[in-house]
């Protein structure tokens, strides 16, 4: 049988043999929260109960850090040969792809993405980001500073002994695997507080590193809430760093809990609200529309450098529509664990709600609903609504200011570079941006204006593990990826050698 005769996977099928261990991992074991409660984990795909979760709180996580502390200080982890630990690391990764099609459809029943792109996105992308970094660890070497004959200075990277990492519910596995990854590769021990809206898939990336071989104690994973489970693990005096990604709200209360508990070092990836200026000569109208088009609703609109925010030249803005609004009927919101689907369930109820109110106060407004608007296949008891698009946009409308994290494109028209460098520039965030036009001079000068982490030139998706990620401004503090973040899970430490040579 060759390659393209495997039958394709039935998700859907797959879907219904799954079981789930909602268990904190912790040790090396998987253990119920040590006052025994539980929450519900519920699909947004039909509203199924998909098994309980421990709700752990401050009690579990002081379990989990005194573990993670004594893997750290008895050198089961740090101190093995970084071979060894790029070997055990490279396992991890293949265990995760082999574990592909179960790890992919958990996650499209946790959080509603289309399964087609949490299999070949989310597994993907977070087996590639573990093996990047175990690839890393036998290369980055530490320094010899230029000293006098008689001295030698080393500039040695340590590890920060116990990391504590809390991600977001969107994209579960990468964001976890983003900061996971270049933190047991530097040597040192984790603790994972998942979203409680989708802890899944993070509770399976324990089981696997446990069984690639990384030792009992390097990596637990603790769900629960966040005031419940978060605050305890970013407050905790004997955990050395907090890796968050999540809203800019709650990333403003990390820093603050860094900083009054035992200083620390927190870096935190926060929300977006990308703009994406195409101007009239961009190479080709129709490649704009469709990555403009595509990005905005690829993961439900849920991503945090959604292009939220569409400047369109005046001259092309009939055009730029009349496209867009073409390409609608294929994001139809369907079961996500079908194959075809481009957009599936929003994460929950509470996020519905929250679009939809968006879609009313873009309407109280004065913006003008071209598509959209409403939530839809209610009778399946999951979270959809449709694709939406407001046209008639200005800048001090809630809709262009506000997070929406939904399947709601805002369009404003512009008709001068400047300005709309300018008003692009207007936000509270600056995760990213992306211009497109073919001349280079405007494409570069308007790229340097732009106040993001990442600037798009004539394209929006582009990523890769190699280039660091993170924002500007209220976007957070610091970068994932790259390794620029393998940096950052060490400390510079200066070892001062006296030489008295006869010679
Ligand atoms: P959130 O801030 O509500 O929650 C994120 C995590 O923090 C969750 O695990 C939650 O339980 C925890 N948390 C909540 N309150 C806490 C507290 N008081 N103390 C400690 N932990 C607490 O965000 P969300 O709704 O899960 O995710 C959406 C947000 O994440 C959006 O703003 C999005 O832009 C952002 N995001 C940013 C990036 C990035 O790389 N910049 C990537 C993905 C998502």
């Amino acid at each position: 049988m060759s390659r393209k005769d495997v039958p394709p996977v039935d998700y859907a099928a797959l879907a219904q043999t799954l079981t789930f261990d909602g268990r904190a991992r912790i040790g090396g074991q998987a253990v119920d929260a040590l006052d025994g409660q539980r929450f519900d984990c519920h699909s947004p795909i039909d509203g199924r109960r998909l098994t309980e979760v421990a709700r752990c709180g401050a009690a579990d996580i002081d379990a989990a850090v005194a573990q993670a502390r004594a893997a750290f200080e008895d050198g089961r982890w740090a101190h093995k040969a970084p071979a060894q630990r790029k070997k055990t690391l490279q396992r991890f990764a293949d265990l995760v792809l082999a574990h592909a099609d179960e790890l992919a459809v958990t996650e499209t029943l946790d959080m509603g993405k289309p399964v087609q792109y949490a299999r070949s996105v989310d597994v993907n992308a977070t087996a590639n980001c573990i093996r990047w970094y175990a690839e890393a660890i036998d290369k980055v070497y530490d320094e010899i500073a230029p000293t006098p004959r008689n001295a030698l200075a080393l500039i040695q990277r340590e590890p920060l002994g116990v990391v504590g990492v809390i991600v977001p519910w969107n994209y579960p596995m990468i964001m976890a695997a983003w900061k996971i990854a270049p933190a047991l590769a530097t040597g040192n021990s984790v603790v994972l507080k998942p979203s409680e809206k989708s802890p899944l898939t993070a509770l399976r990336l324990a089981d696997l590193a446990l069984q690639a071989g990384v030792p009992e104690g390097v990596f637990q994973v603790v769900p629960g809430f966040g005031p419940e489970a978060g605050s305890p693990l970013a407050l905790h005096m004997d955990v050395d760093a907090i890796a968050f990604t999540g809203s800019t709200r709650v990333g403003k209360q990390i820093h603050v809990m860094a900083g009054q508990s035992n200083l620390k070092r927190a870096w935190t990836e926060l929300g977006g609200k990308s703009p994406n200026i195409v101007f009239a000569d961009c190479p080709d109208l129709d490649t704009a529309v469709a990555a403009s088009v595509g990005s905005l609703f690829f993961n439900q609109g849920e991503s945090c450098n959604a292009p939220s925010r569409l400047f369109v030249e005046a001259s092309i803005r009939e055009a730029f529509l009349e496209k867009a609004l073409a390409l609608l009927p294929q994001y139809a919101p369907a079961n996500p664990l079908l194959p075809g689907t481009e957009l599936g369930a929003l994460v929950d109820e509470t996020q519905t709600q929250t679009v939809l109110r968006y879609i009313d106060s873009g309407l109280r407004e004065g913006a003008k609903l071209l598509a959209g608007g409403e939530r839809v296949l209610q009778s399946t008891g999951g979270c959809y609504v449709q694709p939406t698009i407001f046209d008639g946009v200005t800048s001090a409308m809630t809709i262009a200011r506000e997070e929406i994290f939904g399947p709601v494109l805002s369009v404003l028209t512009f008709d001068d570079a400047r300005e709309v460098v300018r008003q692009a520039n207007q936000s509270d965030y600056g995760l990213q941006a992306a211009v497109w036009t073919r001349d280079l001079n405007k494409a570069h000068g308007v790229a340097r204006a732009l106040r993001a982490g990442t600037v798009h030139v004539n394209q929006y998706d582009s990523d890769d593990i190699t280039v660091p990620f993170g924002g500007f401004r209220q976007s957070g503090i610091g970068r994932d990826k790259s390794l620029h973040a393998l940096e950052k899970y060490t400390e510079l430490k200066t070892t001062w050698i006296r030489i008295d040579s006869p010679v």
